[in-house]
């Protein structure tokens, strides 16, 4: 366990902590943007938040494909799978994602409709190669780190001359997600003095895409790991920025992440898909040029010419604050609902059902929670 251990060691985390309290200016403020919810159950899980000083603040963010994939798109994939009585696949997350009426994949299944979890899309592909009477449609989600799985996907139905397997996509853009939000940062959103840049997705892309978040405004950050280790060296990068007034990008994940990226599944994204103009995120709204569609060549296999559906505007859970912890205004413990009724067991909101969700990592690592015989989970709030 080589790999792992050393990027939890309590010892250097203890000196890395040392190190951040005495390099933080005590009369600032350090609000960092994690922008990945796999950074955000880091910080939970581990205790990271706990390790840095007053002044230094993690903010979360809307890196989460399952918690900014809007209503209206499980909407549309349970529409599909009961208008046109497809047979839908998609990964275990998104199943209880609350849909409008308190509808979810999992009830629509449990009420007769063909939806089933898959692992990976070789899932989907055996699915459809041993059910030739079925149509298939793949419920496709995630950021450009899950778009070569579909991608090979899409490649290898073409090449097999698979007719019954078509492709619902809902693959999304970190790039313009982070514009939006430093676009709206200041007094009526979010204020962020840094970024902790997306990791598994700078695998894909590499750096350099956020140059404009230095160049433009004026935000420092730093592409970083996943283990706890990561997310403190990081933190202590961005503080080293900030005190020196320098406003560069830096990576941190050099282990995994280049300036480039990788550039073979680059060219595969830009084979099989193409940029939509417009997408709906929760709690973001319509963005420009932020997710992808299939590409022309492939227009044939997308699922939503193939299988159209008419569904009423999607109604949001009436008290849900996801929107406005997605946009990192607001922390879960600001929602009335948390904890009581919404929890893991009863989501309410997507942001409790995804395992990288900002509500889940709340409650599921026990910081938050009320302890036992007290009245509510306010009373630890912002410990
Ligand atoms: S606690 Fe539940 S209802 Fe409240 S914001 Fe989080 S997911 Fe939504």
């Amino acid at each position: 366990m080589k790999y792992i251990d050393e990027f939890r060691d309590q010892g250097l985390a203890r000196r890395l902590a040392e190190t951040i309290a005495t390099e933080a200016h005590p009369d600032r403020e350090y609000r960092l943007m994690e922008f990945c919810g796999g950074h955000t159950h880091a910080i939970f899980r581990y205790g990271v938040q706990h390790l840095m000083p007053p002044n230094l603040r993690f903010v979360h963010g809307p890196g989460c494909p399952v918690c900014v994939l809007p209503m209206a798109r499980i909407d549309q994939a349970i529409a599909m799978a009961t208008q046109h009585a497809v047979t839908l696949c998609t990964y275990g997350d998104l199943m209880r994602v609350p849909a409008s009426e308190r509808k979810s994949l999992l009830k629509a299944k449990a009420e007769g409709a063909d939806i089933r979890m898959i692992y990976s899309t070789q899932d989907v592909l055996r699915i459809a190669r041993e059910n030739p009477h079925l149509e298939v449609v793949f419920f496709a989600i995630g950021f450009e780190t899950t778009t070569p799985p579909t991608a090979v996907a899409v490649k290898t139905v073409r090449a097999e001359g698979l007719r019954n397997l078509s492709f619902f996509c809902n693959h999304v853009l970190t790039p313009p997600a982070l514009k939006t939000i430093l676009n709206t940062a200041g007094p009526d959103g979010v204020r962020l003095d840094g970024i902790l840049g997306p990791s598994h997705v700078s695998t894909l892309i590499g750096s350099r895409p956020y140059r404009f978040v230095a160049e433009d405004f004026h935000v420092p950050v730093v592409i970083a790991g996943f283990e706890p280790l990561d997310v403190m060296q990081s933190a202590l990068m961005l503080v080293r920025q900030l005190n020196e007034g320098r406003c560069e990008v830096e990576n941190q994940y050099i282990r995994a992440v280049t300036e480039t990226g990788n550039l073979k599944a680059q060219i595969l994204m830009e084979q099989v898909f193409q940029v939509r103009a417009s997408f709906e995120w929760r709690g973001l709204g319509f963005l420009p040029d932020s997710a992808l569609a299939l590409a022309d060549d492939y227009a044939d296999l997308d699922a939503e010419q193939r299988f159209p559906v008419q569904v009423a505007p999607a109604k949001e859970v009436k008290g849900c604050e996801c929107p406005a912890i997605l946009r990192g205004v607001k922390t879960p413990t600001d929602c009335k609902l948390f904890g009581k009724p919404c929890s893991p067991e009863s989501p309410m909101g997507s942001c409790m059902v995804s395992s990288e969700g900002a509500c889940a990592a709340y409650w599921s690592f026990g910081r938050y929670r009320p302890p036992a015989g007290s009245a509510s989970a306010k009373s630890h709030d912002h410990a």
